[in-house]
């Protein structure tokens, strides 16, 4: 349920109402909208005394949120959410561009990488420090060596660092290191991991599972946001068709239907979601215009070397002109790539 308290609602009045929210076994969660502060009564709905809500003090209306992940949904939250971490914004306006190599494989390669992407305009670094790979017997990332690169790398730039986490053993390591905590398409139904990331402090980065339907991918997001963090950012990635001339298939659609749907910003990885690098700019082009609040983009100082992903990886001035590409499609469409606004 969602109650909606009138703008004379004093501080008292909420607290009196999470306090009658708590009371009946739900959980109480406060946002501050722009126009209106409502609390979110969330857990199962259908207990006996839900009406009485209606009659705490200073409310103006109590609603039934229909989605089935409440504090993702718009119905909670109208305004769109703006994810911010050191130099990454995405959303609410703000186009983040995350750039850099698959994994990190030595301090030349992320270094060199990081500085050409941030030159480019990129407002973020990727990189993979715990890889998970389809094949036990592939690179499986430098681990905590790379963490120390990849924080190296933002001393350098003050490039915002993105990095995934695999495992919820990890979750405390990797936060020490990483700006943004990404959480894989393979692990997207992972729950303990997601459990762990939503007590973390850091932002994440939730990855859509290949197979993974749009709501299976909000109630993924809901358990982060349910864990107390708000810094959810939903990423498409491509998901598995009978199409094989594309590593996956990148919908798109996606963009504006998930924008409908949830008040959390969705970032396109144009990489794995097609699998070739030169299909890479026009996706990224057709990304923001479709209207995604962020790119995430593999770029490697010589692909045709990379430990992972060198087929889908762009070189750097292949990046720098996606990054020009998209900067103009941007203007088009009345948003800036990157710059605070
Ligand atoms: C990656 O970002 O390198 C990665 C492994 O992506 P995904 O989880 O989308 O396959
Ligand atoms: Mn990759």
């Amino acid at each position: 349920m969602i109650i909606v308290m009138k703008h004379t609602a004093s501080a008292e009045d909420i607290q009196q109402m999470i306090t009658n929210v708590e009371a009946l076994g739900l959980k109480a969660k406060v946002i501050e909208g722009v126009e209106r502060t409502v609390i979110a009564a969330v857990g199962e709905e259908r207990v006996a005394g839900i009406h009485s809500l209606e009659s705490g003090p200073n409310v103006d209306e109590v609603l039934p949120i229909v989605a089935p992940y409440k504090l993702a949904s718009r119905e909670l939250r109208p305004e769109d959410s703006l994810v911010q971490a050191g130099s990454l914004a995405v959303g609410s306006g703000q186009i983040g561009v995350i750039a850099g190599p698959c994994s990190v494989e030595s301090e030349e390669q992320l270094l060199a990488t990081a500085h050409a992407v941030k030159a480019a305009g990129a407002t973020a670094l990727r990189g993979g420090a715990f890889k998970p790979r389809t094949s036990p017997y592939s690179f499986q990332g430098m681990k905590e060596e790379g963490l120390k690169l990849l924080a190296e790398a933002r001393s350098q730039t003050g490039l915002a660092i993105v990095t995934e986490v695999v495992s919820p053993d990890d979750v405390d390591l990797v936060a020490e290191y990483a700006d943004v905590l990404q959480i894989g398409a393979r692990n997207m139904q992972n729950y303990r991991l997601l459990e762990a990331v939503g007590k973390s402090h850091r932002a994440a980065l939730l990855k859509r599972g290949p197979s993974a339907t749009i709501d299976e991918w909000l109630l993924a997001a809901e358990y982060i946001l349910d864990g107390g963090n708000q810094n959810v950012m939903l990423c498409e990635r491509g998901i598995r068709t009978f199409e094989a001339h594309t590593r996956f298939t990148l919908p798109l659609a996606t963009v504006p239907y998930v924008q409908q749907k949830t008040h959390l910003p969705v970032v396109i990885d144009p990489s794995h979601g097609t699998g070739h690098t030169h299909l890479v700019p026009a996706m990224s082009r057709a990304a923001i215009a479709a209207g995604a609040n962020g790119l995430i983009i593999e770029v490697h100082p010589n692909p045709s070397k990379a430990l992972s992903d060198g087929y889908q990886s762009l070189t750097f001035d292949q990046f720098e002109e996606t990054m020009a590409g998209c900067v103009k499609i941007a203007e088009a469409v009345d948003r800036k790539l990157g710059v605070m606004q």
